[in-house]
């Protein structure tokens, strides 16, 4: 395997080998505890660096600043127009540090540092510019009551910000969903505490950083890294958070709705996915097949919309299989660093363990790797991109989300067979369709029960474009206008004349 070979930023430089303290009410710190915990570099093992390890104590200090940054100070009295070039400064500033962020990204994560460049760094520039427009446009009503005379009343609502947000992120766009979350919830005029992954927290910290620079008052942005079961649990329970947004698997999903329910915040959710990939034999089968492979592969399948169904019509089947095989075989698994690399290492060797174990159970229930099926080395935590066949919808592999480079591709008839075979799952986060038929391809959309269908394409991102799942993928919509619900409240103020 080759060796890292461009040059440290010299701003990531000082986050290597490093101690880094936790953002609250405008201050570094400590945590109370004094404690830390480290940080890996999953294309080595080794650790990257340690932080302050947020529990209790410091998210009852985070909330508190939160809580006064939004009563008062400056937060509340700004204008919404002197509100929006704050966040849009962030976005300006994403721009300027893009290498030193990318760099961290994937560091920390692990990923290509090209895509980084290209992807997670530019889209998170982007996220801030978009709601930044956001801030001037908040509107509510003027309604006509239905059992009174005109002159009688004069009603109206008002959008108000929904008040002290948790928001608590997942690993694998670490920079990315950190924006997602922030963005929109400065716009509408909320405070916040964000808890970064316990596995990815540096671009987080240096984004606080790049938010003070942008300056936005103390309080109103609070970061405090630390597990999810003591500093993640601490903040979805906590009595004075009025709403939390949280992005991650299912199963912590459901944990947090039950910790949100002692003071009944408002909570959404983006959670897993077990997204269908559906390939009909009148697509553009090169297209079809690059798509189906970048569906699953890109960010080494660790996203939560990941193609990792693919349905194939059955005349096409060995065709498709061989050619996103094909992909698979071609892609370079190296360290993120490595210019050649096309795929990184997987987070962490909790997530490796947890992939091959898939990878395992698939062969143990009688699937077959066409191309992949292990780990890669025994240093870092890289895997093959793996193409699975001979599978059935008992299978885990079928059922469960990997999040992983693994794909199952199964056969199909036709459209009437293949809607229920997509809907069979508990997800309901994306799919896809690839197919010349215009008809075909809207009928089927409406079919699937899916929060986003991509029509000959994959993963197409935009702060424009809401995101969310039907079933247990999701409660609410991240991006578009959609995600300013989760961020304000309605208020209808009833005058009598
Ligand atoms: P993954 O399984 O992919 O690591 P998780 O859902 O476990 O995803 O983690 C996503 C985020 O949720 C992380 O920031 C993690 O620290 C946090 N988290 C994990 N468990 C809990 C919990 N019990 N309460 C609140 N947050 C949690």
């Amino acid at each position: 395997m080759a060796t890292a070979v461009i040059s440290m930023d010299p701003g990531v430089s000082r986050f290597v080998a490093a101690k880094h303290r936790m953002l609250i009410n405008g201050k570094w710190v400590e945590a109370a505890s004094g404690k830390t915990f480290p940080t890996y570099n999953p294309a080595t093992g080794e650790v990257l660096s340690n932080i302050a390890e947020g529990d209790v104590a410091d998210v009852n200090r985070a909330v508190a600043a939160a809580r006064a940054a939004f009563e008062s100070g400056p937060w509340p009295k700004m204008s919404p127009s002197e509100r929006g070039r704050l966040v849009w400064k962030i976005g300006d500033l994403i721009e300027k540090y893009a290498e030193e962020l990318a760099q961290l990204e994937s560091l920390d994560n692990g990923k290509p540092l090209k895509v980084a460049r290209a992807a997670d760094v530019p889209l998170a520039a982007d996220h801030f510019r978009y709601y930044a427009g956001w801030a001037t446009k908040i509107e509510g009503n003027t309604i006509s009551l239905g059992l009174a005379p005109a002159d009688k009343f004069h009603a109206y609502t008002r959008r108000e910000p929904v008040g002290v947000v948790a928001q608590i992120i997942p690993w694998n766009f670490p920079l990315l969903m950190a924006a997602w979350k922030l963005a929109p919830a400065l716009a509408m005029g909320c405070t916040i505490v964000l808890k970064p992954a316990e596995q990815t927290p540096l671009s987080a910290l240096r984004l606080g950083e790049i938010i003070q620079e942008a300056g936005i008052p103390d309080g109103v942005v609070n970061i405090v890294p630390g597990y999810g079961e003591t500093a993640g649990a601490a903040l979805a329970a906590h009595d004075d958070v009025d709403k939390v947004a949280f992005t991650g698997s299912t199963e912590v999903g459901k944990l947090i709705l039950k910790a949100a329910a002692g003071n009944l915040k408002k909570v959404s959710l983006e959670l897993g996915g077990k997204s269908p990939n559906i390939v009909f034999d009148d697509a553009d089968l090169d297209r079809a097949i690059s798509g189906a492979a970048g569906a699953i592969f890109f960010n080494h399948g660790q996203c939560c919309c990941a193609g990792s169904r693919l349905f194939i019509e059955k005349d096409i089947f060995d065709k498709v299989v061989d050619g996103v095989s094909q992909h698979a075989e071609k892609i370079r698994v190296r360290p993120g660093f490595d210019p050649e690399c096309d795929m990184g290492p997987l987070v962490s060797e909790e997530q490796m363990n947890r992939v091959c174990g898939y990878m395992d159970s698939g062969k143990q229930e009688g699937a077959k790797a066409v191309t992949g099926g292990t780990r890669v080395g025994d240093k870092g935590y890289f895997v093959k991109p793996t193409v699975l066949v001979n599978t059935n919808d008992k299978m885990k592999v079928v059922q469960e989300e990997i999040f992983g480079p693994v794909v199952t591709a199964m056969p199909f008839s036709d459209a009437s067979d293949i809607v229920p075979k997509s809907n069979d799952t508990i997800y309901g986060l994306a799919a896809g369709i690839w197919t010349r038929d215009i008809k075909k391809a809207h009928a089927v959309a409406a079919k699937l029960r899916a929060g986003t269908v991509w029509i000959n394409c994959y993963n197409v991102f935009d702060a424009a474009l809401p995101f969310g799942g039907y079933k247990q993928s999701g409660w609410g919509r991240e991006m578009g206008h959609e995600v300013l619900e989760n961020y304000t409240e309605v208020k209808t103020v009833c005058a009598a004349l």
